[in-house]
This record gives structure tokens, sequence and C-alpha cells, in this order.
């Protein structure tokens, strides 16, 4: 997805206050009624009107009359709210070129005002599921966009507190710098993705290393669950970063065995063929812990000391609770369950895709229950009720 920056030096105080008022809004509504817009932004001279129209002009909002006239933000809207905060705050000043795209993010370099740059991850939980959402199934247009909004700013709100949490116990993990919404800054990493990597000086030790991290991140009771050549950087000195966290779990999970085991996996099958290693079973210590290991050198999670405190303790810190991590492992959970189910049976008539995504979407709309302020949704006065709470908060602030 293109980034227009530009667009952001010409957007006025007005703009924002706008497309702030859309975003509150969608705290209760899917599509945002022009009204109520008005309502929220309440600007001194007026204009909402003009100024939406402005702003849908350069794509931060879309506008939906199919039940009533209204609006919602765009990813782009979305981006350019976090962006607006985070540059406010100083943490950056410019925004440069894309470095990675995910399935569900887009990495642009950006740079503070010393000239350093960093990574700015983008969430877009989701992203492959809009396509579901515009078509016509009626039973899943509820309110689902302003869901992955909420869904990729609590994605970008754990990976924050995870990197910054695995940084302060020692994990070769970027710096996280700072987290807005579903925008997550921290600290570039010089290197390559592991898949990009044709050949090194000493795979054995990188192996060692990369597995060494599986096992201590087990120890601290916590598994990657994306723990693969793809989520890996290797600078020039085969110093090894890992990076991706928003789809860890703890040890304790009921899939706990399995994501570990994949995760072991992944790497042992990247090594044994990138690398023609070969593996076997192990007596020694790995990384300086005794962890049994099966036939073939994979480290057994059941012989791993673990601490399962991690998660609570230290996450809480970054404003990432137990409920968040609730929310968002049902969520890929769902993800995961859909993926081993349409392996199984073939898809009816509308592709892999399209059955991928109703599969997010039934399960978001699940997720989406769980957040408090959602349980409203469907009661005409409450919702008249926070509306004017709403009003009446921005007015006094
Ligand atoms: P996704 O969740 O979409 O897989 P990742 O966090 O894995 O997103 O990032 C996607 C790609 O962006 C990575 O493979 C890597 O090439 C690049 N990238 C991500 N974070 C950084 C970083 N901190 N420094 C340098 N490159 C990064
Ligand atoms: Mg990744």
């Amino acid at each position: 997805m293109k980034l227009n920056v530009d667009v952001l030096r010409y957007l006025s105080k007005d703009d924002f206050r706008v497309l702030t008022a859309v975003e509150m809004g969608m705290r209760n509504h899917e599509i945002v009624p022009s009204e109520l817009v008005d309502r929220i932004a309440s600007l001194k001279h007026g204009g909402t009107y003009k100024v939406l129209k402005n702003l849908l002009k350069h794509k931060l909002l879309h506008h939906d009359s199919s039940k009533y006239d209204g609006f919602r933000l765009t990813y782009l809207g979305y981006d350019f709210l976090a962006i607006k905060t985070l540059v406010n705050r100083g943490v950056f000043t410019s925004v440069g070129r894309q470095i990675g795209v995910g399935k569900e993010s887009d990495i642009f370099e950006v740079a503070n005002e010393d000239g350093t740059i960093m990574a700015m991850k983008l969430h877009r939980l989701g992203r492959v599921s809009f396509r579901a959402v515009k078509s016509k199934r009626d039973y899943l247009r509820h309110r689902s966009s302003y869901s992955w909004l909420y869904l990729s700013r609590l994605a970008a709100l754990k990976e924050f507190a995870f990197m910054k949490a695995l940084e302060e116990h020692g994990f070769p993990v970027p710096n996280a710098v700072d987290c807005n919404r579903h925008c997550v800054i921290m600290s570039l990493v010089q290197g390559y993705p592991l898949v990009q990597v044709k050949q090194l000086q000493n795979p054995e030790i990188v192996f060692e290393t990369i597995i060494g991290i599986v096992v201590r991140l087990a120890e601290h009771g916590l598994i990657h669950c994306d723990f693969n050549e793809f989520n890996i950087m290797i600078d020039d000195d085969e110093k090894v970063t890992m990076i991706d966290f928003p789809q860890m779990v703890s040890v304790s999970h009921r899939n706990a065995q399995m994501y570990f085991d994949r995760d072991v996996d992944c790497i042992f099958k990247f090594f044994s063929k990138r690398f023609n290693m070969s593996f076997q079973e192990k007596t020694e210590d790995v990384d300086g812990s005794q962890v049994d290991t099966d036939d073939n050198g994979r480290p057994c999670l059941s012989s791993i000391e673990k601490t399962t405190s991690f998660l609570d303790k230290e996450l809480a810190a970054s404003g990432f609770t137990r409920k968040d991590q609730d929310v968002i492992e049902k969520f890929i959970d769902g993800e995961i369950e859909e993926d081993q189910s349409s392996d199984d049976e073939e898809t009816v008539d509308e592709g892999h895709n399209s059955e991928l995504n109703e599969g997010n979407i039934r399960d978001f709309n699940s997720i989406h229950l769980l957040d408090q302020r959602d349980q409203t949704l469907n009661c005409d006065q409450k919702c008249e009720e926070e509306d004017q709470q709403l009003c009446e908060a921005v007015q006094s602030s």
C-alpha cells in the first residue's frame, strides 16, 4: 500500500479534528453518520461537510450511503492519525521508503530529527478479509471495519509490549521505541531476513543460537508461533535478531506443544535444506541449559523448565492486559483452525482466499463482542447515550 505522506503537510487542524471525530464515532458505529461527525468535531467556524469532502478526496475516509449517509476511516486515514500523533510526540519527523510488506503489515523507514533511521510497522490485521467485508454477505457487515482497526491496534500494542519485555530480558530483538494505534516504531535492524541469506560462515553457530532462542523463550514461558526464516534477521557479522511478535503465546496455551514443535521444525527444515545440515539426538546442553531432545535432535517442550509469570507482570507495564491477550489469541486460533480445515476440505466455489476470509470474519465477530464498548451496539438508546457522552467528552477537553 502506497503511503503518500505529502498529503499530511496539507491537512489543516480542522481536517485532523474531523478525521479524529470519525475515529471516535467508529466506537459506536461502523459507518458514522455525518451529523454525528459534525457534533463530535464541533468546529469553531463550522464547515464539517467541506472538510469531509476533502478527506474523502485524499482517501482517508470511505463514504457509505447504503443505509444512511456516513463515513468510516480507511487504513490510510488510520495511518495518518497514528503518524500525526507520533510526529507530534517528536518520535520521528519524516517517512521514507517501504522496506517490508507482510500479509498483515506494511513496514517503512522513518527518521527523527538527528537523522536516525527507524522502522515503522503499520499493522493491517484482516487486510485480506476486507474483500469479504465488501461482498454482499449482509451478516458480515456489522461494524467490521472498526473491529479490524481494533484488532490491528491490539496487535501493535502486543508487539510493542513483547518487544520491550523481551529486550529487557536480553533477547536479541529490535529496540521498541514507541507505539500508537496500529503503529509500532522500533530500531532498524541492519541485515536481511534469513530467507535471503544463501551462505553463512558459521551455519552451525547461527543454528545453535536460533534454537537457543526458542528454548530460552520457552524458559520464559513464551512461544513465538511464527519463528521461521522470514522473522529472523541476520547481519554481516551473522548476528541474529528476531522480529514479528503479535502472535506469541504462553507455554500454558492449550496448543503450546504444537506451536513449539512447529517453530522448532521450521528452523530444522530450513537449515537442513539451505545449509545441508543433519541432526541427531543430543545429550549435551543447548545454549547452556539442559534440554532433552528427540531422536532427530529437536528440543522437547516438556523438558524445559519454565517460568510463566512473564506474560502477566511485564507486559501489563506497557498497557497490554491479560484480556487483550485472550482477544488476540482467539483471533489467531481461529485463523489457524480455518487454515487447517481448508486444507482438509475443498472450498466450494469461491476459492481458498474467500474461505479463509470468511473464517476470519466469523471468528472476528465473536471477538468483537469481547470488547466491552461494543456490547451495546445493537441497542439504539444506549448507542445514542454513548454518542452524547462522546460529544460531551470531546467538548470539555
Ligand atoms: P509481518 O508480520 O507482516 O510478517 P514483519 O515484522 O515480519 O511483518 O516484517 C516484515 C518484513 O519487514 C521483515 O521480513 C523485514 O524484512 C522487514 N522488517 C521488519 N521489521 C524490521 C526492522 N526492525 N528492521 C529492518 N527490517 C524490518
Ligand atoms: Mg513476519
